[in-house]
């Protein structure tokens, strides 16, 4: 369940940014090119500054485009950062006690309620789904228990948020 932003992915849209900006320049010089062989033919003032203001406008439609590629990479970079901390965090609860065996009194700790989901005394195995109630009876370590909970839920969260695909 590692969210990890995939290398693959990170390259498509380096390449998809770097792509773009070679298309416009193309555009740009061949606008440039006809800009300047209609002048060469005796074009109006009029005309010229039509082509200008296209130039102009093409220009900030381009540089708009590099950076909202740019912010997605961005956030795409952020999303794997805050997915590592996350995952961390979950790590570190999980190896916390939150809990006792309300049969057997075996100290719990977070992965025994993600991983196996039954009390870690093999003579006990006793299911630990009746303490993920909201109000535990044996739960004594009840912020740590909520702050699992808050983490697991992020992560869960994180993972389902798929990054924006959508084509421009
Ligand atoms: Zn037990």
């Amino acid at each position: 369940m590692y969210a990890r932003l995939p290398e693959a992915l990170k390259e498509d849209l380096q390449a998809r940014a770097a792509e773009r900006a070679l298309t416009v320049n193309r555009a740009l010089v061949e606008l440039l090119e006809q800009a300047l062989a209609r002048s060469a033919q005796g074009g109006s003032v009029a005309e010229l500054e039509a082509t200008s203001t296209r130039l102009t406008e093409e220009l900030a439609q381009t540089r708009a485009g590099l950076r909202e590629a740019e912010l997605r990479l961005r956030a795409a970079r952020e999303r794997e950062q805050l997915s590592a901390r996350l995952q961390r965090a979950l790590a570190e609860r999980a190896r916390h006690q939150l809990a006792s065996c309300p049969r057997c009194r075996q100290p719990l700790r977070g992965s025994d309620f993600l991983v196996s989901g039954h009390c870690p005394n093999e003579q006990c195995d006793s299911p630990l789904s009746s303490l993920l109630t909201p109000t535990p009876n044996g739960a004594p370590e009840k912020d740590e228990y909520l702050a699992l909970l808050g983490a697991l839920g992020a992560l869960v969260g994180l993972a389902l948020a798929t990054p924006e695909q959508s084509e421009p």
